[in-house]
């Protein structure tokens, strides 16, 4: 239900993302992985349209943003696209003078027009879904990377989003703090929840995705099966990677 068809992105000329394509299932989790400057975060972005793609169409649960020859998107579309796509990224990203519960509840309010009851109520649950009922009141200052990363997550859940990218989620935190939010993701899949996931961590690919793509030098080199990929590459710029990081 999610279809990213032939993607281009250029940068001054020169191309970063090299005609992408890729289709989602409801449910599914898929992760991308591939070395640095690949093009993952590039079109990672064009999903939810944070990255104009220089050609090529996005197309959610029948909403689809058109872009390149077809013209501008349309901002209707565009604000339905990113109603229905949430983001987590590698630096956190949230609102420093802003508590837990009040970075959970501001688009909440803001973009979905609920109630400040409401939003809170939702807020709370979510914080306990991560684990972190007793940090609501905290600031984002006064919690540790992992905790951060977590009210990450419960922000771009509280807006019910039908599908998630997380950036690299875990680079930033210490291998023990990356477990907390790894353990969070792989509660969420499980769920049943619409996942794309930028990762360095072979072991998420492994045991949650139901996909690993390798993307190198702006194309999908090769996808599949976690398992076969990761472990019977077929192509050697895979094979070398992979001897690389594991
Ligand atoms: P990493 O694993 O290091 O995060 P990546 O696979 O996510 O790498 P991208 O960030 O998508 O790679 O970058 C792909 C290419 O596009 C790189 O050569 C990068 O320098 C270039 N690039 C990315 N964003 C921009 C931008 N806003 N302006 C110009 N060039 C960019
Ligand atoms: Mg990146």
């Amino acid at each position: 239900f999610l279809e990213a068809e032939d993607i281009w992105v250029e940068f001054n000329g020169k191309p970063a993302v090299k005609g992408i394509s890729m289709r989602v299932d409801r449910g599914e989790v898929v992760a991308i992985i591939g070395p640095s400057g690949s093009g993952k975060s590039t079109f990672l972005r064009c999903i939810n349209h944070l990255q104009a793609p220089t050609s090529g169409t996005v197309k959610i649960d029948g909403i689809s943003v058109r872009e390149g020859k077809g013209g501008h998107p349309k901002s209707k579309e565009l604000t339905q696209l990113r109603r229905r796509v949430g983001m987590v990224f590698q630096q956190f990203n949230l609102f420093p003078n802003l508590t837990a519960v009040e970075n959970i509840m501001l688009a909440q309010v803001q973009a979905l027009g609920r109630t400040k009851k409401d939003a809170r109520g939702r807020a709370l649950a979510l914080l306990d879904r991560v684990g972190l009922e007793h940090r609501a009141n905290h600031y984002p200052g006064e919690c540790s990377g992992g905790q951060q990363q977590r009210i990450a997550i419960a922000r771009a859940l509280a807006l019910d989003p039908m599908v998630l990218l997380f950036d690299e989620p875990t680079s930033a935190l210490d291998p023990e703090l990356g477990a907390e939010v790894l353990g969070v993701m792989k509660e969420m899949a499980s769920e049943g929840m619409t996942m794309i996931v930028v990762t360095h961590e072979m072991s998420f690919a492994e045991d949650v995705a139901d996909r690993v793509a390798f993307i190198a030098d702006g194309a999908i080199v090769e996808q599949g099966n976690p398992k076969e990929v990761l472990r019977k590459p077929q192509h050697s710029r895979t094979q070398r990677f992979l001897k690389a990081v594991l």
